[in-house]
């Protein structure tokens, strides 16, 4: 059985006092986990100080963005190296925000990713469709092109390393959630793409997060669908307790 994974996107939210707070809290309340791997990430500013709280914890550090390169001029950008430097582990890759406002395009992303992988960093590379996809029916094949554009060129031994987060744009930050019918068959479509790319076993080890409006309230069943290894979680990740919650819950659909 894969293991979980829930990663928080804490987005442009938390002054570096109000993330130690919060990661505080968070610590508090999941130390008594142990099949979940839990993920936060801070906005770059407050990475240093969080790092000092998640020590000793199962808590573990990701970023939200980083740039391809290795050093240079590249006004108010941050590399891989400086986010490993400050704790991370983990780094979020192609956010639907990224490719929205900041004009992110899979090639893009692509360089990005072979630059995490490059290094000790693992890539959260999300996918997803806009409303209009969904409601045309083309969503199987805008994740194909996202997910053949992003990963060209990255070999069978580091795919495994990659998360895909696959969040349905029109379910982030709008309460909407996928159902889990129509996550887990999207989901099971990006396994297949993986399968046919790199084969079955390392597809099957591949770990698919579903992103988008989960809550405790909705977490269950949406974790309890074959193809959905966790969540990439926004809004929730925000307040301890909801975040906490859906930890909890994917701790215990693992035992
Ligand atoms: C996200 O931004 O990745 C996300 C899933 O946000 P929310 O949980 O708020 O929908």
């Amino acid at each position: 059985m894969r293991k979980f994974i829930i990663a928080g996107n804490w987005k442009m939210n938390m002054t570096g006092a109000e993330a130690i707070n919060l990661a505080t809290a968070l610590k508090d309340k999941v130390k008594s986990i142990n099949n979940v791997d839990m993920v936060i990430c801070p906005p770059f500013t407050a990475l240093v100080p969080v790092n000092e709280v998640v020590q000793n914890s199962q808590l573990q550090l990701g970023a939200q963005n980083m740039h391809w390169e290795e050093a240079g001029a590249f006004t108010g950008e941050v590399t891989a190296s400086m986010l490993i430097n400050a704790g991370c582990r983990y780094v979020i890759l192609g956010h639907s925000e990224r490719r929205e406002y900041f004009a992110e395009t899979n090639q893009i992303i692509n360089q990005k990713l072979r630059k995490a992988l490059s290094t000790e960093l693992n890539p959260i590379l999300c996918v997803g469709e806009i409303l209009e996809e969904r409601k045309a029916g083309i969503t199987e094949e805008i994740l194909f092109d996202q997910l053949t554009e992003c990963l060209a060129g990255i070999a069978l031994n580091d795919i495994s390393r990659i998360i895909i987060a696959y969040e349905p744009v029109w379910a982030i930050g709008t309460g909407v959630t996928a159902t889990p019918e129509q996550a887990q068959s999207t989901q099971a479509y990006i396994r297949q793409f993986l399968s046919r790319k790199y084969g079955k076993e390392v597809a099957n080890q591949i770990r698919i997060q579903y992103g988008g409006s989960m809550k405790p309230d909705n977490a269950e069943e949406l974790l309890k669908q074959p193809d959905i290894d966790g969540g990439l979680i926004g809004g929730a990740s925000l307040k301890a307790d909801s975040f906490a919650g859906i930890i909890q819950i994917a701790e215990r659909l693992s035992v």
